[in-house]
C-alpha cells in the first residue's frame, strides 16, 4: 500500500490556465459568461497604474480603445474564484523604474483589491527582465511568468514560467506575437504537449471581442470557446483548469509535503503528513494524494486526525484520491472492512 502527494490537484494528469493581459472591461461582456459555461477561472494581467482606466501606453495597439477594469471590477470577478496578476505599474520599460514597476505596483493593487498579490507578468518584450529581477523576489511574489511560448513542467523554476497561446484553429495565428512566437498551426494544441509531459499550459490572451484589434493576440468569444472545449476534450476528466495561483500554491505546497508510513493493520494503515514551511503568501493550503493499494478492498475510508474525509476526487479498484486541507504533523489513516 503506497500513499503518495499527487502531482496535481484532484490527480489531474496536467494543469491548464489562462490569463488576460491588461485586463480590459471588454471580457465581463465577451469572456466571462464562456468561462461560467466552462467552469474555468480567469486570471487578470492589471497595470496597476491605470485601474478603471482608458488605457494609455503610447506602444500599444489598445491605447485610447480600451477601458482596463477598476479594482472593484475586478474584486468581482475574484470572488468567482478568479485572480489578478501585476503587470507593472505603467506598462513601461521595468529598467527606468523598477521601483515603482515592480514594488509600488503591487501596493496600488493590493489595495485596490483587499488582498495579497503573488504573480508578475512581464510587460512587453521579455528581455526587459535581467535588472529587475532582483527586486521580484525581494517584493514578495512567489513567481514571474515570461510569454515565451513553453509548456511549463509539473515541477518548475516559478521565477522562470512561460505562458503560450492554445491555437485551436488552422490560419491562426495570422501574426507571430513576437520572438519566439513565429509558429505556425499547431494541431496538436500544445494541450496534448502538456498531457505527454504531465506540465502545466498558461494560455495567453488579451482582449476578447467580436471584433478583435490585435489578430494575433486576441480572441473573439468564438476562439475562446473553442479553446475551452479544446481543453475539457484533450482533458477527458484529467485536466485541472484553474487559475495559476492555485497551481502556483499547490506546487509550493507539493514541494514543502512528505508522507511518512506509520501503522500497518489488519483493517487500517496510516502515514504522517509532513509539511515544511511554505511561503506566508501561499493563499490554498490543499493537498491531494492518491493511495494505490496492492490488492482491492470493501469501503475504503479516508481518516485525517481521525475525522472521514467526506468524499474521494477518485477511486476505482486499486486507487483513491482524495484532496484536503493540510497541515503539519496531520494523521492520515485508511480503513477498511
Ligand atoms: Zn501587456
Amino acid at each position: 500500500m503506497n500513499a503518495q502527494i499527487c502531482t496535481w490537484k484532484y490527480g489531474c494528469k496536467f494543469a491548464y490556465s489562462i490569463t488576460y493581459d491588461e485586463a480590459f472591461e471588454d471580457l465581463l461582456a465577451h469572456a466571462l459568461p464562456i468561462h461560467r459555461r466552462y467552469n474555468i477561472p480567469g486570471h487578470l494581467v492589471a497595470v496597476a497604474g491605470q485601474l478603471g482606466q482608458v488605457r494609455h501606453v503610447p506602444s500599444s495597439s489598445y491605447s485610447g480603445k480600451c477601458r482596463h477594469l477598476s479594482g472593484a471590477q475586478m474584486r468581482e470577478l475574484i470572488v468567482e474564484g478568479w485572480s489578478v496578476g501585476d503587470h507593472s505599474m505603467t506598462h513601461g520599460d521595468l529598467n527606468v523604474n523598477p521601483i515603482a514597476e515592480v514594488l509600488e505596483s503591487k501596493r496600488v493593487l493590493e489595495n485596490a483589491l483587499g488582498q495579497a498579490v503573488n504573480v508578475f507578468h512581464l510587460p512587453g518584450a521579455d528581455f526587459s527582465f535581467a535588472p529587475a529581477a532582483r527586486y521580484f523576489e525581494s517584493a514578495g511574489f512567489l513567481a514571474v511568468f515570461f510569454a515565451d511560448d513553453r509548456v511549463n513542467s509539473n515541477d518548475p523554476d516559478l521565477f522562470g514560467l512561460s505562458r503560450t497561446l492554445v491555437y485551436v484553429r488552422a490560419g491562426q495565428p495570422e501574426f507571430p506575437l513576437y520572438d519566439p512566437f513565429p509558429r505556425v498551426y499547431d494541431p496538436y494544441h500544445r494541450l496534448h504537449e502538456a498531457l505527454d509531459c504531465g506540465g502545466w499550459i498558461v494560455d495567453l490572451t488579451h482582449l476578447v471581442s467580436p471584433e478583435p484589434i490585435a489578430l494575433w493576440k486576441d480572441a473573439t468569444p468564438e476562439i475562446l470557446d473553442a479553446r475551452f472545449n479544446c481543453v475539457r476534450r484533450v482533458g477527458g476528466g484529467w485536466e485541472w483548469a484553474t487559475e495559476p495561483e492555485q497551481v502556483i500554491d499547490y506546487i509550493l505546497m507539493r514541494r514543502a509535503a512528505t508522507l511518512t508510513p506509520i501503522e500497518w493493520g489488519d483493517k487500517h494503515s496510516a502515514w504522517q503528513l509532513k509539511l515544511a514551511d511554505v511561503p506566508t503568501p501561499v493563499k490554498s493550503r490543499e493537498l491531494s494524494a492518491t493511495l494505490e493499494l496492492s490488492a482491492p478492498i470493501s469501503n475504503p475510508s479516508i481518516w485525517i486526525d481521525r475525522q472521514p474525509v467526506a468524499k474521494f476526487d477518485r477511486q476505482d479498484d486499486r486507487n483513491v484520491t482524495w484532496t484536503w486541507l493540510a497541515r503539519d504533523g496531520q494523521r492520515i489513516e485508511l480503513r477498511w472492512q
